[in-house]
């Protein structure tokens, strides 16, 4: 029915493989990646990875096929493929984003399991803390994870929390606590001890944002992702709270850039004297994470 070999677009619903075809070429001309054609496919059938390739040979509908070229066409223009499906995946859930919250990125999902290891070692029941949650995605992935511990999620953006809630209650969370503000304060106020704090702050820094790739830059929060001019300012506020908040035999999780870990740990070995602080590389063999032992 249809003669396209991923060049013209295809001008009535084709088959999956044919819009696949059009969309990575498409995506191919732009210096786009083409696995974004695959995400936007599945997200549309809603399917799996598996799934989906049973039914390479059946036929768009009408309705499909224009979503799926609409789609197309923004992320042809630069729009991240989470904003337009509105969900991004980590952990193995689907999570729901907007432009109010950062896409959840890989790294951090190995710090989830960083947090998920060592924690369940040395406590039975934390109380754990997750500040900057934004989509929610490490509070309600170590709720689940973790089902004995008391998970709090903290963010200064109402619209975050919005987000974050609606993920807690979709994947059954429910019994993460949610709270609007800033860093470690409201935690502080309450007088609260937590034995897990984990946090992934916003650490690019200001020389650095104009390099940042179009696709981070121009389409996610710059709240979640601007550190200040050396891109240390969210790390040294932590630093000044933790000493009140971290348990007396507490972990902490940080997050941070690739050339930030010996200043991170100076910082956190300022604040608590005498604690172990291990900078912990990514997959890529990258300074990724700073881990404190109290
Ligand atoms: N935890 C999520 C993740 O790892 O995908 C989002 C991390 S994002 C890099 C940083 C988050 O910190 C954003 O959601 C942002 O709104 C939040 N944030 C920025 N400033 C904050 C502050 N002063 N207090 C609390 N949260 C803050
Ligand atoms: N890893 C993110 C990026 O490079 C930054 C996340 C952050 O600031 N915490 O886009």
């Amino acid at each position: 029915m249809h003669n396209n070999n991923g060049q013209g677009r295809p001008a009535s619903p084709p088959r999956v493989l044919e819009a696949l075809q059009w969309a990575s070429s498409f995506f191919q001309k732009k210096g786009l990646e083409t696995k974004a054609a695959k995400y936007l496919m599945q997200d549309l059938l809603q399917l799996e990875s598996v799934a989906y390739h049973l039914h390479l040979r059946e036929y768009l509908s009408d309705g499909q096929w224009e979503q799926y070229e609409a789609w197309v066409e923004r992320h042809g223009e630069g729009e991240p493929v989470q904003y337009i499906t509105g969900g991004a995946y980590f952990y193995g859930r689907r999570f729901s984003v907007n432009r109010s919250v950062l896409i959840p990125r890989q790294e951090t999902e190995e710090m989830v399991e960083l947090v998920i290891a060592k924690a369940k070692k040395r406590f039975q029941r934390p109380a754990i803390a997750d500040i900057g949650t934004g989509s929610g995605a490490i509070a309600i992935t170590l709720a689940l994870e973790y089902p004995d511990s008391t998970v709090s999620a903290l963010d200064v953006s109402f619209e975050a929390l919005a987000i974050a809630k609606r993920n807690g209650e979709a994947l059954g969370a429910s019994s993460v606590a949610f709270m609007e503000g800033d860093l470690l304060a409201p935690l502080r106020e309450e007088e609260r001890q937590i034995d897990v704090i984990v946090a992934n702050p916003p650490y690019i820094a200001t020389r650095e944002w104009r390099g940042l790739a179009s696709l981070v830059r121009d389409h996610e929060p710059r709240k979640a992702l601007d550190g200040g001019g050396d891109g240390l300012f969210f790390y040294r506020k932590l630093a000044e709270d933790i000493p009140y908040v971290l348990a007396a035999d507490g972990l902490a999780f940080f997050e941070i850039g690739e050339m930030q870990g010996p200043a991170v740990a100076l910082l956190m070995e300022q604040q608590l004297p005498g604690v172990d602080v291990d900078i912990v590389q990514d997959i890529n063999g990258k300074d990724r994470f700073v881990v404190i032992e109290r």
